[in-house]
């Protein structure tokens, strides 16, 4: 059973690249029916924090994506690190080092000084002698001095690492017996059962040190994939500004879950020429051995495209329920079919499309300057009031033919070209030329807030 993970550092919110990570150990979890499980790396007291690990937790409900079993915190599992650091020593594969903070500066000012690679000398690798006391060591692996060491890579093939170049006797557990990173890494991916782990390959200098873990206690190693980063569009990596903030702002933004999912998983993986994949597909296509070597590029225009595309395909009940995250509550409307299929085609984002709706939906307040001027003249005046009059006795106009019939008959008996009760009413309507059709808003707001808004424009600008 393929058994996949998540391994997020609460250390800030979800971002971008974490969760394209996410997206793309959840699609092959699922693809293969196995499992996807979470576990969150809060080793770090000082830079862990329980709203991060809550915003990670808000982002993956948001997403739908949902992880199999109980989340792990390795907070919570010293007791079993230990026990791998006991068997550790027992078996001699492991040491204790007493090197003291001094001596360790001033072995490193040396080698830097003879312009050596800066590296633990392995001083208490073979100690047999009296510990110096008052010291608590640390405890250091018996890294191979020599050889290779190989990443097998799905994504960048075949990896050696030369052992004396990368490694020392890195430290496993610190002086006060916390375990440290790439320790608990490889003993929570064996314990787990994780065998496919899909991460950023900016932990692909981690391999080679978990590998001599993993081969220190005989378990057996994972297959990994490491997957390129997420540039900007001049080739940097991704800073704040274009995009690598928190996920949740992309629903602050407006963006939908399956858009936001969709632009995560071309990023950096492809089908053929497909663009639009929802999470079935997703499911069924996703193969990290098509995961691209180098870099993918992170463009606003395209997660844009997309948005607009999954809000177009949107049932209305569903838009309508999604806009009262963004103060438009519409749920209960009787007109928001209309109104929703009059915007849905034009809005990117569900923040865009509430604003579009409010500003449908209520009365204006000012004009615009220019528009008054334009299309608002003093030959308006009668246009609109032969059209309020024939709206007030009106007893059957509900759909936008209705209102555009009630103009037609405007424009045939004044013998006026369409423009001259169109663009006024427009300006009447929403205090401004842009929009969408008038019709359109008329049936939205219905008869009286038609004639109300005819008057308060005659009012304001006569
Ligand atoms: N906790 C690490 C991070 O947030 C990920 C560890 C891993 O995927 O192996 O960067």
């Amino acid at each position: 059973m393929v058994v996949t993970r998540f391994a997020p550092s609460p250390t800030g919110y979800l971002h971008i690249g974490g969760l394209r990570t996410a997206l793309f150990s959840y699609l092959w979890a699922k693809q293969n029916n196995g499992r996807f499980v979470l576990r969150i790396e809060d080793t770090d007291k000082k830079r862990n924090s329980q709203e991060a690990t809550d915003a990670i937790l808000k982002a993956f409900q948001w997403l739908g994506l949902k992880h199999d079993g109980e989340i792990t915190y390795q907070s919570q599992r010293d007791e079993i690190y230990a026990k791998y650091i006991k068997q550790l020593l027992e078996q001699d594969k492991a040491y204790k080092c007493y090197m003291t903070k001094e001596e360790l500066t001033e072995l490193r000012e040396t080698q830097m000084a003879n312009k050596e690679r800066t590296m633990y000398n392995g001083k208490y690798r073979d100690f047999d002698g009296v510990a110096p006391e008052g010291i608590e060591p640390v405890i250091r692996i018996k890294a191979p001095l020599s050889g290779e060491i190989l990443v097998r890579d799905g994504v960048k093939g075949d990896v050696s690492f030369q052992a004396q170049d990368i490694l020392d006797d890195f430290v496993i557990a610190r002086s006060d017996g916390a375990p440290t990173y790439n320790f608990v890494v490889a003993i929570d991916d064996y314990l787990m059962g994780i065998n496919e782990v899909i991460r950023g390959d900016d932990h692909l200098s981690n391999t080679p040190k978990q590998i001599v873990i993993y081969e220190a206690l005989g378990f057996e190693i994972p297959k990994f994939y490491h997957v390129p980063m997420i540039h900007n569009s001049k080739g940097k990596k991704l800073s704040k500004r274009d995009g690598a903030t928190d996920v949740m702002a992309y629903k602050e933004m407006g963006y939908k879950p399956e858009a936001l999912l969709n632009f995560l998983v071309r990023l950096g993986w492809s089908h053929g020429d497909q663009e639009i994949f929802n999470m079935a597909e997703m499911q069924e296509l996703f193969n990290p051995k098509d995961i691209n070597k180098s870099a993918s590029i992170y463009n606003t225009e395209k997660l844009d495209w997309l948005n607009a595309h999954y809000i177009k395909n949107s049932s209305n009940n569903e838009l309508a329920e999604l806009l009262t995250d963004y103060d438009l509550v519409l749920t209960s409307h009787d007109k928001k079919e209309i109104l929703l299929d009059a915007i849905k085609d034009r809005a990117k984002n569900l923040q865009e499309m509430a604003d579009m709706a409010k500003e449908i939906l209520s009365t204006p307040t000012s004009y615009d300057k220019k528009a008054v001027k334009k299309a608002f003249k003093d030959e308006s005046i009668p246009i609109l009031n032969t059209f309020g009059a024939k709206l007030s006795n009106s007893e059957s106009c509900h759909l936008p033919t209705d209102y555009h019939s009630l103009m037609q008959e405007v424009v045939d008996e004044m013998k006026i070209g369409f423009g001259k009760i169109g663009m006024p009413l427009r300006v009447a309507l929403l205090g401004k030329m842009t929009g969408p059709g008038i019709d359109v808003v008329m049936a939205v707001i219905g008869k009286d807030e038609t004639m109300q808004r005819i008057a308060n424009a005659i009012a304001a600008n006569s």
